[in-house]
Protein backbone atom coordinates (compact mmCIF):
# COMPACT_ATOMS: atom_id res chain seq x y z
CA UNK A 1 0.00 0.00 0.00
CA UNK A 2 1.39 3.58 -1.03
CA UNK A 3 0.17 5.97 0.96
CA UNK A 4 1.96 9.38 2.93
CA UNK A 5 1.96 8.72 6.65
CA UNK A 6 1.11 11.88 7.41
CA UNK A 7 -2.07 12.50 5.09
CA UNK A 8 -5.41 11.87 7.12
CA UNK A 9 -8.43 9.48 6.17
CA UNK A 10 -11.30 10.01 7.54
CA UNK A 11 -14.42 8.15 7.76
CA UNK A 12 -18.43 7.26 8.56
CA UNK A 13 -18.76 4.16 8.43
CA UNK A 14 -23.19 3.85 8.63
CA UNK A 15 -24.68 0.17 8.58
CA UNK A 16 -27.72 0.40 6.54
CA UNK A 17 -30.04 -0.90 9.43
CA UNK A 18 -32.66 1.93 8.78
CA UNK A 19 -33.31 5.37 8.68
CA UNK A 20 -30.25 7.81 9.80
CA UNK A 21 -31.67 9.74 12.26
CA UNK A 22 -30.28 13.34 13.66
CA UNK A 23 -27.67 11.51 16.05
CA UNK A 24 -26.83 9.65 13.30
CA UNK A 25 -26.29 12.86 10.60
CA UNK A 26 -24.61 14.47 13.43
CA UNK A 27 -21.99 12.19 13.66
CA UNK A 28 -21.33 11.99 9.97
CA UNK A 29 -21.26 16.15 9.65
CA UNK A 30 -18.37 15.72 12.73
CA UNK A 31 -16.52 13.16 10.98
CA UNK A 32 -16.69 14.94 7.63
CA UNK A 33 -15.48 18.33 9.96
CA UNK A 34 -12.49 16.34 11.35
CA UNK A 35 -11.38 15.26 8.32
CA UNK A 36 -12.19 18.05 5.84
CA UNK A 37 -10.62 20.39 8.51
CA UNK A 38 -7.32 18.18 8.95
CA UNK A 39 -7.20 18.43 4.96
CA UNK A 40 -7.78 14.95 4.44
CA UNK A 41 -9.79 12.27 2.45
CA UNK A 42 -13.24 11.52 3.98
CA UNK A 43 -14.35 7.69 3.38
CA UNK A 44 -18.07 6.46 3.18
CA UNK A 45 -17.85 2.86 3.61
CA UNK A 46 -21.17 0.84 4.09
CA UNK A 47 -21.48 -1.53 6.96
CA UNK A 48 -24.42 -4.18 6.20
CA UNK A 49 -22.86 -7.56 7.21
CA UNK A 50 -25.47 -8.12 9.19
CA UNK A 51 -28.21 -9.46 6.34
CA UNK A 52 -30.88 -10.25 8.74
CA UNK A 53 -30.99 -6.38 10.15
CA UNK A 54 -29.74 -5.03 7.36
CA UNK A 55 -33.22 -3.15 5.36
CA UNK A 56 -33.72 -3.03 1.89
CA UNK A 57 -33.30 0.33 0.44
CA UNK A 58 -31.85 1.61 3.54
CA UNK A 59 -28.41 1.72 1.94
CA UNK A 60 -29.46 4.30 -0.88
CA UNK A 61 -31.44 6.33 1.60
CA UNK A 62 -28.19 7.05 3.87
CA UNK A 63 -26.42 8.17 0.57
CA UNK A 64 -29.67 10.65 -0.29
CA UNK A 65 -29.66 11.71 2.76
CA UNK A 66 -25.90 12.91 3.06
CA UNK A 67 -25.96 14.12 0.21
CA UNK A 68 -28.53 16.34 0.54
CA UNK A 69 -27.09 17.46 3.94
CA UNK A 70 -24.56 18.64 1.77
CA UNK A 71 -21.63 16.24 2.99
CA UNK A 72 -19.46 14.85 0.12
CA UNK A 73 -16.47 12.43 0.06
CA UNK A 74 -14.13 11.05 -2.10
CA UNK A 75 -14.56 7.29 -1.85
CA UNK A 76 -17.29 5.08 -1.26
CA UNK A 77 -20.09 2.31 -2.64
CA UNK A 78 -20.84 5.31 -5.36
CA UNK A 79 -17.76 6.50 -6.35
CA UNK A 80 -15.28 3.65 -5.65
CA UNK A 81 -11.72 4.52 -5.24
CA UNK A 82 -8.73 2.85 -4.78
CA UNK A 83 -9.15 0.67 -1.74
CA UNK A 84 -12.55 -0.59 -3.06
CA UNK A 85 -15.14 -2.53 -2.68
CA UNK A 86 -16.67 0.12 -0.27
CA UNK A 87 -19.48 -2.22 0.61
CA UNK A 88 -18.76 -4.59 3.31
CA UNK A 89 -21.14 -7.43 1.88
CA UNK A 90 -18.71 -7.78 -1.58
CA UNK A 91 -15.78 -7.70 1.03
CA UNK A 92 -15.98 -11.53 2.25
CA UNK A 93 -12.73 -12.96 1.10
CA UNK A 94 -10.86 -9.88 2.47
CA UNK A 95 -12.43 -10.85 5.81
CA UNK A 96 -11.89 -14.86 5.08
CA UNK A 97 -8.10 -14.06 4.81
CA UNK A 98 -7.64 -11.85 7.57
CA UNK A 99 -9.33 -14.63 9.71
CA UNK A 100 -7.12 -17.20 8.22
CA UNK A 101 -4.36 -14.97 9.68
CA UNK A 102 -5.95 -14.96 12.60
CA UNK A 103 -6.08 -18.64 13.01
CA UNK A 104 -2.33 -19.67 11.94
CA UNK A 105 -1.13 -17.45 14.87
CA UNK A 106 -3.65 -19.09 17.41
CA UNK A 107 -4.94 -15.49 18.12
CA UNK A 108 -8.62 -16.76 18.19
CA UNK A 109 -10.42 -19.41 19.25
CA UNK A 110 -13.71 -21.28 18.61
CA UNK A 111 -15.69 -20.80 21.63
CA UNK A 112 -19.11 -23.24 21.34
CA UNK A 113 -20.63 -21.84 24.59
CA UNK A 114 -24.33 -21.45 23.91
CA UNK A 115 -26.09 -17.91 25.03
CA UNK A 116 -27.48 -19.46 28.55
CA UNK A 117 -24.13 -20.67 29.23
CA UNK A 118 -22.45 -17.27 28.92
CA UNK A 119 -25.35 -15.47 30.82
CA UNK A 120 -24.74 -17.91 33.52
CA UNK A 121 -20.91 -17.01 34.06
CA UNK A 122 -21.00 -13.26 33.80
CA UNK A 123 -21.78 -10.47 35.95
CA UNK A 124 -22.41 -7.33 34.71
CA UNK A 125 -19.07 -5.53 35.64
CA UNK A 126 -17.65 -8.20 34.00
CA UNK A 127 -17.50 -7.28 30.02
CA UNK A 128 -18.45 -3.98 28.14
CA UNK A 129 -22.22 -4.55 26.82
CA UNK A 130 -22.24 -4.53 22.83
CA UNK A 131 -22.68 -1.37 21.12
CA UNK A 132 -25.71 0.01 20.52
CA UNK A 133 -27.40 -1.52 17.17
CA UNK A 134 -24.55 -3.96 17.21
CA UNK A 135 -25.89 -6.96 17.74
CA UNK A 136 -23.42 -10.12 18.60
CA UNK A 137 -24.27 -13.49 18.39
CA UNK A 138 -23.30 -13.95 21.80
CA UNK A 139 -22.13 -11.99 24.46
CA UNK A 140 -18.47 -11.59 25.10
CA UNK A 141 -16.96 -14.65 27.14
CA UNK A 142 -14.98 -13.54 29.72
CA UNK A 143 -13.99 -16.51 31.47
CA UNK A 144 -15.33 -19.73 29.35
CA UNK A 145 -12.66 -22.57 29.45
CA UNK A 146 -13.20 -22.13 25.53
CA UNK A 147 -10.11 -20.75 25.72
CA UNK A 148 -8.06 -23.35 26.61
CA UNK A 149 -9.68 -26.56 25.33
CA UNK A 150 -8.03 -29.56 24.05
CA UNK A 151 -8.12 -30.74 20.54
CA UNK A 152 -9.81 -33.69 22.03
CA UNK A 153 -12.29 -31.20 23.88
CA UNK A 154 -12.89 -29.41 20.46
CA UNK A 155 -13.68 -32.18 18.96
CA UNK A 156 -15.95 -33.58 21.10
CA UNK A 157 -17.67 -30.70 20.85
CA UNK A 158 -17.70 -30.33 16.86
CA UNK A 159 -19.14 -33.95 17.08
CA UNK A 160 -21.83 -33.06 19.59
CA UNK A 161 -23.25 -30.51 17.06
CA UNK A 162 -22.51 -27.41 18.34
CA UNK A 163 -21.23 -24.45 16.32
CA UNK A 164 -18.46 -22.65 17.52
CA UNK A 165 -18.31 -18.46 17.20
CA UNK A 166 -14.50 -17.31 16.91
CA UNK A 167 -13.19 -15.07 19.61
CA UNK A 168 -10.39 -12.90 19.86
CA UNK A 169 -7.01 -13.76 22.57
CA UNK A 170 -7.88 -9.77 24.11
CA UNK A 171 -4.63 -8.70 25.68
CA UNK A 172 -4.85 -7.51 29.33
CA UNK A 173 -1.90 -4.74 28.78
CA UNK A 174 -3.86 -1.13 29.56
CA UNK A 175 -3.60 1.49 26.51
CA UNK A 176 -4.11 5.03 27.00
CA UNK A 177 -4.81 7.29 23.89
CA UNK A 178 -6.35 11.05 23.98
CA UNK A 179 -9.88 11.06 22.09
CA UNK A 180 -10.19 14.53 20.45
CA UNK A 181 -13.77 14.97 21.82
CA UNK A 182 -13.87 11.94 24.91
CA UNK A 183 -10.27 13.24 26.50
CA UNK A 184 -7.85 10.91 28.48
CA UNK A 185 -8.89 7.35 28.08
CA UNK A 186 -7.03 4.35 29.59
CA UNK A 187 -8.72 0.78 28.89
CA UNK A 188 -7.53 -2.70 28.22
CA UNK A 189 -8.36 -4.46 25.34
CA UNK A 190 -9.55 -7.23 27.20
CA UNK A 191 -12.78 -5.00 28.87
CA UNK A 192 -14.31 -6.14 26.17
CA UNK A 193 -13.75 -9.77 26.94
CA UNK A 194 -12.59 -12.31 23.92
CA UNK A 195 -14.83 -10.68 21.66
CA UNK A 196 -16.32 -12.15 18.60
CA UNK A 197 -14.74 -12.28 15.60
CA UNK A 198 -16.72 -14.78 13.41
CA UNK A 199 -20.32 -15.52 14.42
CA UNK A 200 -21.64 -18.92 15.07
CA UNK A 201 -24.44 -17.97 12.59
CA UNK A 202 -21.76 -17.78 10.15
CA UNK A 203 -21.39 -14.06 9.85
CA UNK A 204 -17.79 -12.31 10.03
CA UNK A 205 -18.66 -10.18 12.96
CA UNK A 206 -18.35 -6.34 13.37
CA UNK A 207 -15.11 -5.79 15.25
CA UNK A 208 -13.12 -7.97 12.62
CA UNK A 209 -14.57 -6.20 9.05
CA UNK A 210 -14.27 -2.93 10.93
CA UNK A 211 -10.38 -3.35 11.88
CA UNK A 212 -9.79 -5.11 8.45
CA UNK A 213 -11.78 -2.34 6.48
CA UNK A 214 -9.92 0.70 8.42
CA UNK A 215 -6.36 -1.05 7.74
CA UNK A 216 -7.12 -1.94 4.18
CA UNK A 217 -8.55 1.87 3.27
CA UNK A 218 -5.80 3.28 5.01
CA UNK A 219 -7.89 5.02 7.51
CA UNK A 220 -5.75 6.95 10.36
CA UNK A 221 -8.56 9.07 11.90
CA UNK A 222 -12.21 7.53 13.45
CA UNK A 223 -15.18 9.43 14.14
CA UNK A 224 -18.14 7.40 15.48
CA UNK A 225 -20.78 7.48 17.88
CA UNK A 226 -19.59 7.37 21.77
CA UNK A 227 -20.93 3.54 22.11
CA UNK A 228 -17.84 2.27 20.69
CA UNK A 229 -15.53 4.09 23.07
CA UNK A 230 -15.09 1.30 24.95
CA UNK A 231 -13.68 -0.92 22.20
CA UNK A 232 -10.85 1.76 21.44
CA UNK A 233 -8.42 -0.47 22.82
CA UNK A 234 -9.69 -4.22 21.83
CA UNK A 235 -9.91 -3.02 18.30
CA UNK A 236 -6.57 -1.61 18.00
CA UNK A 237 -5.05 -5.18 19.78
CA UNK A 238 -6.56 -6.53 16.60
CA UNK A 239 -4.67 -4.52 13.96
CA UNK A 240 -1.69 -5.22 15.78
CA UNK A 241 -2.55 -8.84 15.95
CA UNK A 242 -2.59 -8.49 12.15
CA UNK A 243 0.60 -6.40 11.39
CA UNK A 244 -1.39 -3.23 10.85
CA UNK A 245 -0.58 0.43 12.30
CA UNK A 246 -3.92 1.38 14.36
CA UNK A 247 -5.61 4.56 13.40
CA UNK A 248 -3.70 7.33 15.19
CA UNK A 249 -6.08 9.68 15.96
CA UNK A 250 -9.98 9.18 17.79
CA UNK A 251 -13.21 11.34 18.03
CA UNK A 252 -16.16 9.61 19.80
CA UNK A 253 -19.14 12.17 18.97
CA UNK A 254 -21.55 11.86 21.81
CA UNK A 255 -24.90 9.99 21.77
CA UNK A 256 -28.31 12.24 20.89
CA UNK A 257 -31.69 12.54 22.64
CA UNK A 258 -35.05 13.99 21.68
CA UNK A 259 -36.19 16.79 23.25
CA UNK A 260 -37.33 14.43 26.65
CA UNK A 261 -33.73 12.91 26.85
CA UNK A 262 -34.30 9.67 25.14
CA UNK A 263 -32.09 8.12 22.75
CA UNK A 264 -32.39 8.45 19.43
CA UNK A 265 -32.70 5.13 17.55
CA UNK A 266 -32.81 4.74 13.45
CA UNK A 267 -36.29 2.53 13.11
CA UNK A 268 -37.42 6.21 14.80
CA UNK A 269 -38.19 7.40 11.05
CA UNK A 270 -39.86 10.97 12.64
CA UNK A 271 -36.21 11.86 13.27
CA UNK A 272 -35.09 11.35 9.97
CA UNK A 273 -34.38 13.73 6.68
CA UNK A 274 -37.80 12.28 4.80
CA UNK A 275 -39.24 13.86 7.87
CA UNK A 276 -37.84 17.47 7.16
CA UNK A 277 -38.11 17.79 4.12
CA UNK A 278 -42.04 16.91 4.20
CA UNK A 279 -41.91 19.57 6.84
CA UNK A 280 -39.93 22.09 4.58
CA UNK A 281 -36.57 21.95 6.92
CA UNK A 282 -33.32 22.91 4.83
CA UNK A 283 -30.67 21.45 4.66
CA UNK A 284 -29.39 24.87 6.08
CA UNK A 285 -31.51 24.74 8.86
CA UNK A 286 -30.44 21.09 9.54
CA UNK A 287 -26.96 21.64 9.39
CA UNK A 288 -26.98 24.62 12.27
CA UNK A 289 -29.12 22.94 14.17
CA UNK A 290 -26.84 19.87 14.48
CA UNK A 291 -23.87 22.21 14.65
CA UNK A 292 -25.90 24.39 17.09
CA UNK A 293 -26.70 21.33 19.18
CA UNK A 294 -23.26 20.33 19.90
CA UNK A 295 -21.94 23.40 21.02
CA UNK A 296 -19.90 24.52 17.60
CA UNK A 297 -23.01 27.04 16.30
CA UNK A 298 -25.34 29.33 17.44
CA UNK A 299 -28.50 27.90 17.74
CA UNK A 300 -31.23 28.91 15.34
CA UNK A 301 -28.74 29.69 12.70
CA UNK A 302 -28.76 27.84 9.26
CA UNK A 303 -25.24 26.87 7.54
CA UNK A 304 -23.48 25.25 4.90
CA UNK A 305 -20.87 22.65 5.36
CA UNK A 306 -18.41 25.31 4.42
CA UNK A 307 -19.24 27.59 6.68
CA UNK A 308 -18.85 24.50 9.36
CA UNK A 309 -15.91 23.72 7.94
CA UNK A 310 -14.33 27.46 8.89
CA UNK A 311 -15.53 27.94 12.14
CA UNK A 312 -14.75 24.27 13.18
CA UNK A 313 -13.42 24.16 16.42
CA UNK A 314 -13.13 20.56 17.77
CA UNK A 315 -12.06 21.91 21.96
CA UNK A 316 -16.15 23.28 21.97
CA UNK A 317 -17.47 19.53 21.09
CA UNK A 318 -20.15 19.04 23.65
CA UNK A 319 -19.16 15.88 25.41
CA UNK A 320 -22.11 15.09 27.12
CA UNK A 321 -25.62 13.32 25.03
CA UNK A 322 -27.69 16.28 24.61
CA UNK A 323 -30.50 16.60 22.23
CA UNK A 324 -31.22 17.83 18.86
CA UNK A 325 -34.31 19.02 18.01
CA UNK A 326 -35.63 20.38 14.39
CA UNK A 327 -39.33 19.55 14.79
CA UNK A 328 -41.80 20.55 17.24
CA UNK A 329 -43.62 17.73 18.47
N1 LIG B 1 -21.27 0.65 11.51
C1 LIG B 1 -21.24 1.12 12.85
C2 LIG B 1 -22.55 1.79 13.22
O1 LIG B 1 -23.31 2.14 12.33
C3 LIG B 1 -20.12 2.12 13.09
C4 LIG B 1 -18.79 1.47 13.03
C5 LIG B 1 -17.62 2.38 13.33
O2 LIG B 1 -17.72 3.58 13.07
O3 LIG B 1 -16.62 1.87 13.79
O4 LIG B 1 -22.82 1.95 14.39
Amino acid sequence: MTMSSISIRGRYAPSPTGTLHLGNLRTALLAWLFARSAGGAFILRMEDLDGPRVRPGAAEQILADLRWLGLEWDEGPDVDGPYGPYTQSAREAIYAAALAHLRRYDAIYPCYCTRAELRALHTDENVASAPHGLSTSSPPARYCSCRVLTSAERLACETSGRRPAWRFRAPPEPFTFTDRIMGTVTQRPSDAGDFIVWRSDGLFAYHLAVVVDDALMGVSQIVRGADLLPFVAAQRALFLALGYPPPTEYAHVPLATDATGVRMAKRDASAGVAALRAHGVTPAQTLGALAASCGLWPANTPATPADLLVAFDPMRIIREPSPIVLLEG
